[in-house]
C-alpha cells in the first residue's frame, strides 16, 4: 500500500506587547500563513505573546507538543525587551556562545552604513549552542534554527517585516521544503472585478464554482471590488498554475472587462498602463474625493508620464475661480450636479491641456444630504477626445467608503473608455 504523505503542521508565534495592545497589526503571521500554505504546510495555530519571557516559554513549550514547526518572529533585537532568544535557550537548555562569524557580519553591516556599533549589538552575536544561524540580508539580527529532543523545529526570525520576509523566502522555505520533502504546492490567484455586484458575479460563475475542486474558488466582496480567489494544490508550481489558468480563462470569458486586475494589480495601475500605452495625458478636478483620485494615480510609479494636473476644488469659489465653472451653473443646479461635474472636467482640461479629464462632485456625508440630493449622490464627468460622459452614482456607506467608491468608479469609467468600450 502506498504510504500517505505525512501532513506537516506549524504554529506561528509572534512576539511583542504592541501586538496585544492593538498598536501594531500582526502582518507577519498573515505573510507566513500564506507562504507556508503555498508549500503545503498546515498552519494549525497562530499565537501572539507579549514581551514576557515566562509566558513566551510557556507558549513555546505548548507549541512544541502540538506542531512540527514553530516559527517565531520578533524580540530578536539587542534591546532589553528582546527576550525571544533567552526564552528558547531556557526552554531547550542551551548555552549562549559568542559567534565570531556572526560578530564579524554585524560589524561589517555597521561599517557599511557608517554607524558606530553599540555595545548591546554584541548580544546579537550570541548564539544558542546547537543552533543554526540564518543570515539576515536586510538587518543585524540573524535568524536561528533549533530542534528540541523530539525533533520539532523552532525557527526564530526578526520582527521587522522586511528582514523576516527576505529570510523566509531565501532560507526558511527552501529548508522546510527540503527537510520535509514537500511535494505539494499551493498557489493562488486573485481576479479583481468591478461593475458587477457579488450576487451577479456569483450567478455568472456559480456552475464553475460547484464543478471545480482544483482550483477551489472563493468570492470576497468589498465596497470597491469583488475578489475571485482561485487556489490550486498540485505536485508542482507549474501544474498548480496551469490548473488555475484553465479556470481563470473561463471566468475571464464570462466576466470580460469587469475584471480589472489580477493579484497585486489595482484599478489605478491598470489605468496608468492604458494611459501610457496610448500616450495620453490626464487631469483631474475633485471635490468630494478630496484628491483621492490623484493620490491613487500618483501611487503608481511613473505617474508623471500621464498625470498633468490634479485640483481639489472643494469650495464653490475655487470651482469658479480655478476651473471657470460658471456661477450660474452652481446657482441653478447646485454644486453637486451633472452640470457642475461637466464644467469641472472641462475647466481642468483647459487649464492643463491634458487629453482626458475627470470631474467629480458629490455628497460624502454624513451631513449635507437632502431628499432630492441624498448622501452618497455623486456625479462623475469624463471628458475625452471623443466626447463627454457623465455618470450619476448613488453610493452607500460612511464618508470614507463613499469617497473610495467615487474614486474607484471614476477610474473605472476611464479604464473602460481606454479599453475602447
Ligand atoms: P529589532 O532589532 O528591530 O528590535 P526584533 O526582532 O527585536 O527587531 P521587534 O522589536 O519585535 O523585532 O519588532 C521590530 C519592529 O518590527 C516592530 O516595531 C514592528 O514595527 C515590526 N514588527 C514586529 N512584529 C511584527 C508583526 N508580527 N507584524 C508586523 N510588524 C511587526
Ligand atoms: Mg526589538
Amino acid at each position: 500500500m502506498p504510504e500517505t504523505p505525512k501532513q506537516i503542521s506549524a504554529e506561528i508565534v509572534t512576539v511583542g506587547t504592541e501586538l496585544l495592545l492593538g498598536h501594531l497589526i500582526d502582518t507577519n503571521s498573515a505573510f507566513l500563513g500564506e507562504k507556508l500554505a503555498e508549500i503545503g504546510i498546515n498552519v494549525f495555530y497562530k499565537t501572539s505573546v507579549g514581551d514576557n519571557e515566562e509566558r513566551l516559554i510557556n507558549v513555546l513549550k505548548l507549541a512544541g507538543t502540538r506542531t512540527d514547526v514553530i516559527i517565531i518572529t520578533g524580540g530578536l533585537g539587542p534591546t532589553v525587551d528582546d527576550i525571544t532568544k533567552n526564552a528558547v535557550v531556557k526552554l531547550l537548555n542551551r548555552k549562549l556562545i559568542l559567534s565570531e562569524k556572526v560578530l564579524e557580519q554585524i560589524r561589517g553591516m555597521f561599517s557599511q552604513i557608517k554607524v558606530k556599533m553599540a555595545q548591546n549589538n554584541l548580544s546579537q552575536a550570541l548564539v544558542p549552542s546547537g543552533a543554526v544561524v540564518i543570515e539576515n540580508g536586510n538587518g543585524t539580527a540573524p535568524g536561528l534554527r533549533l530542534q528540541n529532543e523530539e525533533g520539532k523545529y523552532f525557527i526564530l526570525m526578526p520582527g521587522v517585516p522586511r528582514e523576516m520576509k527576505k529570510m523566509t523566502e531565501e532560507s526558511v522555505l527552501p529548508f522546510l521544503k527540503e527537510t520535509f520533502k514537500l511535494e505539494e504546492t499551493i498557489r493562488s490567484r486573485t481576479l479583481k472585478c468591478f461593475g458587477l455586484g457579488e450576487s451577479t458575479v456569483d450567478e455568472k460563475i456559480n456552475d464553475i464554482f460547484t464543478a471545480s475542486t482544483n482550483p477551489t474558488i472563493a468570492l470576497l466582496a468589498s465596497h470597491t471590488e469583488v475578489k475571485i480567489r482561485l487556489t490550486s494544490k498540485a505536485k508542482s508550481t507549474e501544474a498548480a498554475e496551469e490548473a488555475i489558468s484553465r479556470v481563470e480563462k473561463e471566468i475571464l470569458r464570462r466576466l470580460g472587462d469587469n475584471i480589472f486586475a489580477v493579484d497585486e494589480g489595482s484599478m489605478e495601475s491598470k489605468v496608468a498602463e492604458l494611459l501610457k500605452a496610448g500616450k495620453l495625458t490626464l487631469a483631474v478636478a475633485e471635490s468630494c474625493t478630496g484628491g483621492l483620485i490623484s493620490d491613487k494615480l500618483t501611487n503608481v510609479p511613473g505617474a508623471s508620464e500621464f498625470l498633468k494636473l490634479g485640483v481639489v476644488s472643494y469650495s464653490n469659489q475655487a470651482k469658479e475661480r480655478l476651473l471657470n465653472v460658471p456661477p450660474t451653473a452652481i446657482n441653478m443646479f447646485g454644486a453637486v450636479s451633472k452640470q457642475v461635474a461637466v464644467e469641472m472636467a472641462l475647466g481642468v482640461k483647459k487649464l492643463s491641456n491634458a487629453d482626458i479629464s475627470l470631474g467629480v462632485t458629490g455628497i460624502a456625508g454624513p451631513g449635507g444630504g437632502s431628499e432630492e440630493k441624498p448622501v452618497g449622490l455623486v456625479y462623475i464627468a469624463l471628458s475625452t477626445p471623443s466626447g463627454m460622459q457623465v455618470k450619476e452614482c448613488r453610493f452607500r456607506g460612511e464618508r470614507i467608503k463613499i469617497k473610495e467608491q467615487s474614486a474607484q468608479t471614476a477610474l473605472d469609467m476611464l479604464r473602460r473608455h481606454l479599453l475602447g468600450n
